[in-house]
């Protein structure tokens, strides 16, 4: 469920529906360009025709979501490490970076509220998905009901080989676990991170029409993506981002 936009982006139908209210992208190796560069992050930058403002932050493979809830400058220093933004602000592109985790890019249709997650193994074993869902709740009243969410390109299921301590991490953390990964010969499993992150949505109370997941797979489609597992640790990051438009009746 996924469509190329110029050969360069990637768009979700799940969040293009609401595309008077926001706009969204997930980045490919391709493009597009903005807030990638390091003295980017943390400091709000107004450097993109497109995006009035570009928030990235210091991602730290944590479940901490960072609200934005007031109007934000440009050069505003945002110090601090957090995986998931969220803010009731017009005109500010939410922006997370990855390669091999997952993007996750959410719209509270009811409340006009948007939010970026960066979401690895680590983070969404821990539940930073359905953490940022409940902050939304918390500071803005988000109904599960009226959550769009689309889950972009990462590590694939096809690919994503897992070794002993992240099956018991996520064993520990996670009921259904069995659910989202399949036993190899060598010893080692793979993880399904991309559907582990749906049924968490699912199980807060998202509906599943709300929920749009992307086939992609970072590892094994290095014309359009980096990965770290693929390249090593080197390598470059996508951007993906979502920013709300002003809605103008
Ligand atoms: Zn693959």
């Amino acid at each position: 469920m996924s469509s190329m936009n110029a050969g360069k982006h990637l768009l979700n139908p799940v969040l293009t529906q609401a595309v008077r209210s926001l706009t969204h992208f997930f980045g490919t190796r391709h493009g597009p360009v903005v807030g990638d560069t390091r003295e980017d992050v943390g400091v709000v930058r107004a450097k993109h025709p497109e995006y009035p403002l570009v928030i990235q932050v210091k991602q730290v493979h944590g479940t901490d979501a960072l609200v934005l809830d007031s109007p934000m400058m440009v050069n505003q220093e945002l110090p601090g490490g957090w995986d998931a933004l969220i803010t009731n602000q017009s005109e500010v592109l939410l922006a997370v970076r990855t390669a091999d985790c997952v993007p996750v890019l959410v719209y509270d249709s009811g409340r006009h509220i948007v939010a970026a997650i960066h979401a690895g193994w680590r983070g969404s074993v821990q539940g930073i998905v359905p953490a940022t869902l409940h902050r939304m709740q918390e500071c803005f009243d988000t109904q599960m009901e009226d959550v769009l969410m689309a889950i972009g390109p990462s590590a694939g299921f096809c690919c994503y080989e897992v070794d002993e301590p992240v099956i018991r991490s996520l064993r520990a953390s996670y009921q259904e676990w069995a659910q989202v990964v399949v036993p190899r010969d060598t010893g080692k499993v793979r993880l399904n991170l991309r559907e582990l992150i749906r049924c968490q949505a699912l199980d807060v109370g998202v509906p599943e029409h709300g929920i749009g997941l992307m086939s992609f797979c970072t590892i094994c489609q290095p014309d359009l993506f980096y990965s770290y597992r693929r390249d090593g640790s080197a390598n470059k990051t996508m951007v993906s981002g979502i920013m709300l438009t002003r809605v103008t009746c």
